[in-house]
């Protein structure tokens, strides 16, 4: 770790959770603590608790749990410092570090986004201005990208010339080849990257620009789409387009629409839409479904999967599994881009989203509706090519609802078919774990265990954590039996902040004082109490009737005479007239016993 401690400690205190987890998801306040569904699984009713007092999130579906940091490194994908330094520019905490070497590669990163940075400023200002930039902006009031669009999306223009861009940044050379920027020529001397394109700046998820895709006017000459190479700052197959602008929606709406165009983001936005990212230029890899599944559980393809072919397809079906996304294809008109469409009928474009099917019925489909299915020819050939596409799918369940709908189509007996597909092994012989599993865990988050009555020692924890001075001064260690409650109890007290005693806490007890920081509790801290004592109690006679068993006549009676007073306390407790004074008397006693050393 690269951050001085004190300054962790300091941009914790100065963050908001409820404002950092609300930028994500929507939280609604119940009690002292904030609810809303969870980021981390799919659910219809919320798990997801925030307790914004001492800075902690705890879900009781799927178990995601911690503070700032962690929700920031989980939800945004970044490690420690990263998360520490996001948080930290927000707000306004300046960092210290502590190891050198990690300082310094960072300083790199912020020089790299800085020189982006310019270019972005520069280019964005020539399409703006300049006197040549006039066919460029033809072009896109063409494509209807309006003025407010260019500025919202940063778009720009590179001039033709060699070198403009590399001349006016006065920046350092190996700056220049390092960001992207520029490529150094046969004279050892730097020329632009781009030229003559309309520019889309790339930004990662955070929103600091670091790459660039550029358009080439129709007519002119070259590849259509030209893209900024891989660099320190950018990798290209890890990187979605618009998603530092989406990633609010796509969460919002658990769902992520994938086109392939710079400007299809921006047409599915004013459609109304603005949970769109695009490619950088590749295919959709497994880095890009990783990076996904941390904000949607729902990808929604806008451009022509199937063209893409049976590989593709095999790739998707595995990434589903694994990340458990469902991927579903938008039935866009042939060759019509998302673009296109946003601006000939948003309305749609955007039934086409809404009626996305999943990816394996829209590969059939496709098989189905360009079959002829008028002779019995005809539909044989059919079934077999569309039994050919359902058994690139891993899940025979799956496989088999489909084929009920190629029996129906084809007008062939399911039984048929059945017999023919399962007699062939399927593409994947590995069980279907990711969909069930997933049914499941859906199942138990709708769990609401908030109001279920835990041990008296939980609920003297709960207590302790969110309502410390009702019970503090009147707890003791000999009161807590189990063994992570004890180090919980001990890390509370010992502590100053919850913070640092989930960091003293073993992992056990630090899971259940998260938990605990996020519970609601209406138990009344006597009733505990008092719940709490009759158990120590009971402990304590036990070890005491094992000791009398042994011991001599005087000592049995006078063991019997203390073992009956305690019974008669434990009884009062009970009683509302008596349970207070009796609760004292029993604590009193309690402390005078040898303590076991644990
Ligand atoms: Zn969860």
């Amino acid at each position: 770790m690269g951050i001085v401690d004190e300054d962790i400690v300091r941009v914790r205190e100065a963050t908001d959770l409820v404002a950092v987890i609300g930028d994500h998801v929507q939280l609604k306040r119940v009690g002292r603590r904030w609810q809303g569904l969870c980021p981390f699984h799919t659910e219809k009713s919320p798990s997801f608790s925030v307790n914004q007092e001492d800075g902690f999130y705890y879900c009781f579906g799927c178990g995601a749990k911690g503070d700032a940091i962690t929700f920031v490194r989980e939800i945004e994908h970044l490690d420690f410092v990263g998360a520490v330094e996001l948080l930290a520019t927000k707000a306004g905490v300046t960092l210290r570090y502590t190891d050198r070497d990690q300082g310094e590669g960072r300083k790199r990163r912020a020089k790299l986004v800085d020189a982006v940075a310019k270019a972005v400023e520069w280019y964005h200002a020539r399409l703006l201005d300049a006197s040549d930039a006039g066919r460029a902006r033809g072009y896109l009031r063409e494509r209807d990208v309006t003025g407010d669009d260019v500025r919202a999306y940063k778009i720009g223009w590179a001039p033709e010339g060699w070198d403009e861009l590399s001349r006016a940044l006065r920046l350092p050379d190996d700056v220049l080849y390092e960001a992207g920027l520029a490529r150094k020529n046969s004279r050892g001397r730097p020329n632009d990257f781009f030229r003559g394109r309309v520019l889309f700046p790339i930004f990662d998820v955070q929103g600091d620009p670091v790459a660039f895709g550029g358009r080439i006017l129709p007519g002119g000459e070259g590849a259509k789409y030209w893209n900024s190479t891989d660099t320190a700052i950018y990798n290209k197959s890890k990187t979605l387009y618009g998603l530092n602008w989406a990633k609010g929606a796509i969460v919002a709406a658990d769902e992520a629409i994938v086109c392939e165009g710079y400007t299809d983001v921006i047409g599915l936005a004013k459609a109304g839409l603005p949970r769109a990212v695009a490619t950088c230029g590749t295919a959709l890899t497994e880095d890009h479904f990783r990076t996904l599944k941390s904000f949607a559980h729902r990808v929604v393809l806008a451009f022509d999967a199937d063209a893409a072919g049976q590989n593709a397809a095999a790739r998707f079906y595995e990434w589903e599994r694994a990340y458990e996304i469902d991927v579903a294809v938008a039935a866009l008109p042939e060759g019509v881009d998302p673009a296109d469409l946003a601006r000939q009928d948003p309305a749609a474009l955007v039934a086409a989203i809404e009626q996305a099917t999943p990816f394996l019925g829209f590969r059939l489909n496709r098989v189905l509706d360009a079959a002829s299915l008028v002779s019995p020819e005809g539909r044989a050939r059919a079934a077999e090519a569309a039994i050919a596409v359902l058994d690139e799918h891993p899940n025979p369940l799956v496989r088999d609802q489909y084929l009920m709908e190629v029996a129906s189509r084809c007008r062939i007996p399911v039984e048929q078919l059945r017999a023919g597909t399962f007699a062939r092994p399927a593409a994947s012989a590995s069980p279907p774990a990711g969909r069930a599993g997933r049914a499941v865990r859906v199942d138990t988050s709708t769990r609401r265990p908030m109001r279920r009555r835990d041990s008296p020692e939980v609920e003297a924890l709960r207590l302790l954590v969110t309502d410390r001075a009702s019970i503090d001064a009147r707890l003791d260690e000999r009161l807590f039996a189990d063994e992570v409650n004890l180090d919980a109890y001990r890390a509370v007290v010992s502590t100053a902040t919850l913070h640092e005693a989930v960091e003293v806490a073993g992992e056990a007890a630090g899971d259940l004082l998260q938990r605990l920081a996020v519970e609601e509790t209406d138990a009344d801290a006597d009733d505990v109490l008092a719940r709490l004592v009759e158990e120590a109690v009971r402990r304590e006679l036990a070890v005491m009737r094992a000791e009398v068993g042994t011991a001599d006549e005087k000592v049995v009676f006078e063991r019997g005479e203390e073992m009956a007073w305690l019974k008669l306390r434990t009884e009062e407790l009970h009683d509302p007239a008596t349970g207070a004074g009796a609760t004292e008397q029993l604590l009193a006693w309690l402390a005078t016993r040898p303590q076991e050393m644990r």
